[in-house]
């Protein structure tokens, strides 16, 4: 690989991963199972490693991944609150060891502990009762969640006992069991609502949840695994693991003091084979050195401590018979490969299907009917085939054959040549694809239509809607008629419709289902172009232009506008009232996350108003006063002075009017 190969390689990586970090983190929708995450960021670390000029601070090999979501009030945590580095070899684990004992040369321990799979929290107690609870965040300050955390009954508001530090912080995992997925997933199927993929996912969204009386319903559950303050009752880790222990909280009764690496590899291999036993998922081993004294002279990077090392368990792997497979059509026309198996118990769950994904995948794996399959599910999204018995291949087995014809429609598939998927052309006719644009136009994060999958099937079948246009023709008598169609629900149905004309301009336009035009690419677009009709009447150049733009997404959206039909859609909608302009409160939200003071004069108190209405349309916060948390005052004349010097001494930055204007990129406050 020469310099700028690696160069390139490094910033794709950085790319990728960032991108992985967000959907992990604040979405809580992984895009690619943990395995693959972990291997693209070895690979970064090693070639950072091998050309330390490209190292950059923000890299996400050196930062902690954030879960920040700008609902959420932030908060100091009093102690960094860091990462594990991560490995799934046993050399690794062998070389961590190694590397300590460089450092410290006098006997020590280690402490074994489960990893659960869950989101971590930090819990604040000042003189025994539960003060804030803070999420991991970037380290430094995470979300406020006390009142979502308040709602789980393992963690206790006030402690018991006496014998507490004033003031510590217990950090732990909060876990989401295997009992309260289930049920949370069977009610959510029945509501039409997506089902979460794992419990750690369910358990990072629901810590994330508005409504605390909602968290209380998710069945969430927290173990405690480190406690961290300046009087801590014991300079053993494991020994305040039992003191907390007493003070009331859940501390895991699998920790374990060994005195040595065969202790470590023991635990390790017992839990490997023993983790299906536990009610809840876990993903590995933790392995921390166990006297405080000694973790602080161990110290930290900016990620993760040098004193602890999280082993993690490869990917579960079982074998099974391949029955059938079915061919899925989806909203883009795509046909998609999925195979029915043989049930068989995988991870903690009973996995029925597998994802082929493409005809590539089917022809690599040489795949034949009754075949016997290796499944692999390792924090997998979907369990995934990875290989084939073929020595238990029965006798005349047939290869398995991408189908030629649409299964939903019968129309000759397309092959896209510059890519693996096989698409049905039959955009306007075929039913799966005319479903599958109406389910993604009324979901969550496009029109936010409550209706479910069914719902959507019912009025497909009886005629009602046959494009997303339809859907706001819709009257009350036509519905009532229709089975399982109460007044309730077809009233319900109409308001949330109704509703649905308030969705700002970037969401119509990401709920159109422009093909690769996802939630950032429309949010871009309708900053740029401000309303539909300037978007359509873009030409190629004008769409390339723009970063983030590139050549794929221009010409799929020159494509989508050639089309009568979606123009005629666009007008109907654009009648009904739907939001085909971007307004001011559309604004980008380039301010996000920050918060400003304005002091000062600016001539007259409506301009100063309009200065602080710019911040919070921009995205931004107003506060009155400066603090830790401000991070620009905007000044005019006269400044009050408190404030002024306040900022000073903090360094955070005064800007004037213009240099405001310009962060947002506006010409005047007008
Ligand atoms: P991590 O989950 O690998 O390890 C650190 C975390 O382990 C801690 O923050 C803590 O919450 C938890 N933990 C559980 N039991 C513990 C115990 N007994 N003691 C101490 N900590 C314990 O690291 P992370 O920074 O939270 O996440 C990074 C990992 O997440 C990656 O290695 C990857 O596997 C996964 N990830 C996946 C994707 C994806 O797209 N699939 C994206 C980002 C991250």
């Amino acid at each position: 690989m020469t310099r700028d190969q690696a160069k390139k390689r490094i910033d794709e990586l950085r790319k990728l991963l960032n991108e992985y970090d967000y959907y992990y983190y604040v979405l809580a929708q992984p895009k690619v199972s943990d395995y693959e995450y972990d291997m693209l960021m070895k690979e970064l670390i090693e070639l950072e490693k091998q050309y330390p000029e490209f190292l950059d601070p923000n890299s996400p090999s050196q930062r902690v991944g954030n879960d920040h979501e700008q609902s959420f009030e932030q908060a100091a945590h009093g102690y960094p609150m860091l990462s594990l580095n991560n490995t799934y070899s046993p050399e690794e684990l062998l070389e961590f060891d190694q590397r300590i004992k460089k450092i410290i040369t006098e006997p020590f321990d280690y402490v074994c502990e489960l990893k659960f799979d869950g989101v971590s929290i930090n819990l604040k107690y000042e003189n025994g009762l539960l003060v804030q609870a803070i999420t991991r965040g970037d380290g430094t300050m995470g979300d406020v969640v006390t009142e979502n955390v308040k709602t789980i009954r393992s963690i206790p508001l006030v402690l018991r006992g006496g014998d507490f530090p004033a003031s510590f912080e217990a950090r732990g995992e909060i876990i989401m069991p295997h009992d309260s997925f289930r049920r949370l997933n069977e009610e959510r199927k029945k509501q039409g609502l997506p089902e979460f993929a794992n419990p750690r996912n369910a358990a990072a969204g629901s810590i994330k949840l508005q409504n605390s009386a909602e968290v209380a319903q998710r069945g969430l559950d927290c173990f405690i695994y480190y406690i961290v303050g300046d009087q801590l009752p014991s300079d053993s880790h494991y020994q305040n693991l039992q003191y907390a222990r007493k003070w009331g909280f859940k501390v895991s009764e699998h920790v374990k003091k060994v005195p040595d690496l065969r202790g470590v590899f023991d635990f390790i291999e017992y839990w490997e084979r023993e983790r299906d036993s536990l009610p809840f998922d876990i993903d590995g081993a933790v392995v921390k050195v166990d006297s405080i004294r000694l973790q602080r002279l161990l110290g930290e990077t900016a990620k993760a401590p040098r004193w602890a090392i999280a082993y993690k368990f490869k990917a579960e792997r079982v074998a099974t018979r391949l029955l059938s497979v079915d061919f899925q059509v989806g909203r883009t026309g795509v046909v998609t490969p999925v195979a029915n198996l043989e049930p068989v118990h995988l991870a903690g769950t009973v996995v029925k299907r597998a994802s082929l994904h493409n005809a590539d995948i089917i022809k690599n794996l040489d795949l034949h009917y009754g075949d016997y399959v290796y499944v692999e599910k390792g924090g997998e999204i979907i369990p995934k085939i990875v290989g084939v018995d073929k020595s238990r291949r029965p006798a005349n087995a047939k290869p398995v054959e991408f189908v030629k014809y649409c299964p939903a429609c019968g129309t000759e598939l397309i092959r896209d040549p510059d890519e693996a998927a096989h698409y049905c052309p039959n955009r306007w006719g075929c039913p799966p694809q005319i479903i599958g644009r109406i389910e993604h136009f009324v979901s969550r994060k496009a029109m936010d239509i409550l209706m479910g999958e069914a719902t959507i099937k019912q009025l497909y079948e009886a005629g009602l809607v046959r494009s997303v246009a339809d859907l706001y023709d819709l009257k009350y008598e036509d519905l009532v008629r229709l089975e399982r169609f109460g007044d309730k629900s077809a009233r319900n149905l109409l308001d949330s419709i109704e509703r649905s004309k308030q969705v700002p301009f970037e969401r119509v336009l990401y709920a159109m289902g422009i093909r690769y035009v996802g939630e950032t690419v429309a949010k871009v677009l309708a900053r740029h172009f401000k309303d539909i009709d300037s978007l359509r009447f873009a030409k190629y150049e004008e769409l390339v232009a723009i970063d983030e733009i590139g050549d794929k997404i221009a010409r799929s959206i020159i494509e989508f506008f050639k089309d009568n039909r979606n123009i005629e859609i666009i007008e109907r909608l654009k009648k009904a009232g739907v939001k085909m302009k971007a307004e001011e409160k559309d604004l980008p939200q380039v301010l996000q996350g920050l918060s400003f003071v304005v002091t000062g004069n600016f001539g007259t108190p409506e301009r100063r108003k309009r200065i602080e209405e710019l911040v919070e349309q921009y995205g931004g916060k107003k506060a009155s006063s400066v603090s830790g948390k401000t991070n620009y005052i905007i000044a005019g004349e006269k400044p009050g002075s408190s404030k002024i010097q306040k900022a000073k001494q903090l360094g955070i930055p005064v800007i004037s009017v213009d240099d405001f204007l310009q962060m947002i990129g506006r010409e005047s406050l007008d």
